[in-house]
């Protein structure tokens, strides 16, 4: 099949949509249709959180179709969701647990023998080196139940804080945004308010490539109500950018000048809602509160002309979006990546969150600023269950010597032992990842789960030799960069083979049913976690260890349910029982069996908190009965809002003589995450299999690149070798790659910087200053390639 990218999408799309509604079926579908059953499920890609349907025939896994009652996806889904399945039966999936032996290569044994080794290692380098000496690594992939799990096993079992997750590489920034703004993790609304806005501010997110079905339903939307206003801020002309009615074109990280500018011409022509302000939020430096003039003058420096120079984004442009934002009747933003890989993304999210607060757009249908997630269970999994370093359950602090206290009592762990102390952050963490011989390197071993950080982490060069001196130890279904650097891989189940619970971006858990057996000998994580436990004598903390994967799944959830119950995040209301049941999942805060859970939270009347008896006495939380709206989480107890006063600060590296292009970096619409399961689908792998260089006419020309040449791409970190695509429309000066490649000379995260944001820390994965030259003429790109054998080199 040689079709176009074009092509392909179209034709993929077409098949899902038919699929959902029953029309007219392309042949796959047909055939298909005929199974034994179809088994409730969620997606397992982008965090969007699509509702699907397994088909099962025969014991196997042999189609896929929206779930048409889910709120997220009304039964559409993207080609990845549709296609799902067909990397399961993949002939490189892993079988069996293997250990490396002395001559490098890997021998398969049984489980008994690897976890015994694991265990005996973990143990020997605890009492070798310290309780923190061994680390856990996991992901927005895993589903609840399971990073609920290690983060009991590491926390309240190891008594070791060194527990980190993918996310903290994708969305930290944006928790820090909700925390430091309103005190609670996670979106207001929901994305039932896309349909109900009349403005969508979009910025830093390729909606329609990351976030596909979104993107339809926001289509969709335009379509039905032409005067519904689109505004994108990015720096490239992607296809979301191409339907939008206004474009905010500026330079990577210039963005919070743009931002300023708005609030400050939304101040100064009085746009803003003075009523909402004086009773839903303060002002404030941070230290002290401050007054709207006070603002103004903070702001004086933000004028519309400034910023064009400082941005290249056209004043006229940002004056235009400053009132539809403020004058539409509902606004609602929308970002992602593209505001929190950054130095400066908390800032960034404070001030998308400052716009919505001063114009009184939010806590309204259609008003509100909603932080997309980029993976199936980063909400849920790892935001959710505290499973970071500086965090417990429910999303609050380790430091917190009161919830300390709960969790300890609720894990039946003696008083005082969960350390106060936060653990490394992700990439300090990887920095302090090394080998027995190796002094200056504390954490001698690490548990990866279904994540790949020897691909994905930003300048690579400077992480590998730790993984691959320590003792790695990596949970995945395929061989990948990081089984490449393992000591011990340990075969895992799909999430169809073992079931489990995602939570996406609009606070909705969604149980997945267990709908095949696992190939080979593959495990649920979940039964390897509690395996470990038992093995280090800590059954008593973790007992779901026996082989019915539901079951454990469905002790994990109530063991963490119990722990939220009194938090603004319960899920009392969420048992397993009613999960099944709902055939769209369920809406946090859920404080019990009869609660429909919470399309919009701090509102009077919607959000179940205000009556919540437990919740108000645990945190000592009063509602003023005369207000509707309450950020009840505030510290100061005023149930306000915070809005920074953010000064403008960019990019950690800018471009000059010696590198002078900016690069950003992306997903594509079929390609997710490393590629690791995505390449391995035939259809997906061929419509997009390899890493490119999105360059500006004009840059191509003045480096005497034409389409398709080799093209070195170098920052001070790495460099890469790929074709250029030459692009028009995207500000010239600004390069982009798609971060999914394999090869070893395409994988871009050599060249990312791994700068990070200084309250988040999360790296500046969107920005670097790069160069590039041509190194040929067009030569054949390997259509596809993946890691397929774990005998092979990391090179
Ligand atoms: S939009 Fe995201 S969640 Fe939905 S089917 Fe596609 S990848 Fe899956």
């Amino acid at each position: 099949m040689n079709l176009t990218r074009r092509n392909f999408i179209k034709a993929a799309m077409a098949t899902a949509a038919a699929a959902s509604v029953g029309v007219t079926l392309p042949k796959e579908v047909e055939a298909a249709e005929a199974v034994d059953k179809w088994v409730k499920g969620t997606c397992r890609f982008c965090g969007t959180g699509c509702g699907v349907y397994v088909g099962v025939k025969g014991g196997k896994a042999v189609a896929m179709k929206g779930n048409p009652d889910a709120k997220t996806n009304f039964g559409f889904l993207c080609v990845k969701g549709f296609l799902a399945y067909k990397c399961m039966y993949h002939p490189d999936r892993l079988k069996a647990p293997m250990i490396r032996q002395k001559d490098g290569k890997f021998k398969e044994v049984s489980w008994d023998t690897a976890l015994d080794y694991v265990t005996d290692k973990f143990k020997y380098l605890r009492q070798t080196y310290g309780k923190d000496a061994v680390a856990y690594y996991g992901s927005g992939q895993c589903t609840t139940e399971e990073t609920y799990t290690f983060n009991k096993l590491f926390k309240g079992g190891f008594r070791s804080n060194m527990v980190e997750g993918n996310p903290r590489l994708c969305m930290a920034s944006a928790v820090a945004g909700y925390i430091s703004t309103y005190g609670s993790d996670e979106p207001v609304g929901s994305y039932a308010d896309i349909e109900k806005s009349k403005c969508l501010f979009i910025t830093g997110s390729n909606t329609s490539e990351c976030h596909p079905v979104l993107f339809r339903r926001i289509m969709r939307h335009k379509l039905t109500n032409p005067d519904v206003k689109i505004i994108v801020c990015e720096p490239r002309k992607t296809s979301t950018t191409k339907i939008a009615d206004l474009w905010l074109p500026c330079d990577p990280g210039t963005d919070l000048a743009v931002f300023n500018a708005m609030i400050k011409y939304i101040l100064d022509n009085d746009l803003y809602d003075e009523k909402f302000v004086a009773q839903n939020a303060r002002i404030t430096n941070g230290k002290e509160v401050k007054t709207i003039a006070e603002y103004k003058e903070f702001l004086k420096d933000f004028t519309l002309e400034k910023v064009e120079k400082l941005t290249r984004c056209p004043a006229e442009n940002i004056k235009k979006a400053a009132e539809w934002f403020a004058n539409s009747p509902a606004t609602m933003s929308l970002w992602c990546m593209g505001l929190n890989q950054r130095v400066k993304g908390v800032w960034a999210n404070n001030l998308v969150h400052n716009l919505h607060l001063l114009t009184g757009q939010i806590c309204r249908p259609g008003a509100e600023p909603f932080s997309l997630t980029g993976q199936p269970n980063a909400c849920g999994g790892v935001r959710e269950t505290g499973a970071l370093s500086h965090l417990l359950p429910g999303t609050k602090p380790v430091a917190n010597d009161g919830w300390r206290a709960h969790v300890e009592k609720c894990w039946g762990v003696e008083p005082g032992t969960i350390d106060p102390k936060p653990g490394f952050h992700t990439m300090k963490m990887f920095d302090a990842l090394g080998g027995e011989a190796d002094a200056s390197k504390p954490i001698k071993a690490m548990l990866v789960s279904t994540t790949n950080p020897a691909q994905s982490l930003p300048n690579l060069h400077k992480y590998i030799k730790g993984m691959q001196d320590s003792f790695l130890v990596v949970l995945d279904i395929f061989p990948t960069r990081t089984t490449q650097l393992a000591d011990v891989i340990l075969p895992a189940a799909f999430i169809y083979e073992k079931g489990g619970i995602y939570g996406c971006s609009e606070r909705r858990s969604q149980l997945t049913e267990k709908a095949v057996e696992p190939v080979g000998q593959a495990k649920p994580d979940l039964w390897i976690a509690a395996q470990i436990a038992k093995r280090m004598g800590m059954e008593k903390l973790i007992p779901w260890n026996g082989n019915d994967s539901m079951k454990a799944n469905e002790m994990a959830w109530d063991d963490y349910r119990e722990i939220i119950k009194d938090t603004d995040h319960t899920l009392a209301g969420a048992t397993y029982s009613r999960l099944k049941k709902e055939k769209a999942g369920l809406q946090w805060p859920i404080p019990s069996l009869d609660h429909p859970g919470t399309e919009r939270r701090y509102v009077r009347g919607s959000d179940p908190m205000f009556n919540h008896e437990g919740f108000k006495a645990k945190f000592g939380i009063t509602f003023d009965p005369a207000r509707k709206i309450n950020f009840y989480n505030d510290a100061k107890k005023e149930g306000k809002a915070n809005i920074f006063m953010r000064p403008f600060a960019g990019a950690a590296e800018v471009p000059d003589a010696d590198y002078p292009f900016y690069l950003t970096t992306g997903r594509v619409i079929e390609q997710w995450h490393t590629g690791t399961m995505t390449m391995r689908i035939p259809e997906i792998a061929r419509a997009h299999s390899h890493a490119y260089l999105e360059i500006h006419p004009e840059d191509a020309k003045k480096a005497g690149i034409t389409s398709g040449d080799m093209v070195e791409v170098a920052s001070k970190r790495g460099k890469c070798v790929m074709p250029a695509h030459i692009v028009s429309g995207t500000l010239p000066g600004v390069l982009f790659v798609p971060w999914h490649d394999q090869a070893f000379v395409r994988m871009i995260n050599f060249v990312c910087n791994d700068a990070v944001d200084d309250t988040s820390f999360e790296p500046e994965f969107k920005i670097a200053a790069v160069k590039i030259k041509k190194v040929s003429g067009p030569k054949n790109v390997a259509e596809k390639f993946i890691i397929r054998d774990v005998n092979s080199k990391f090179s």
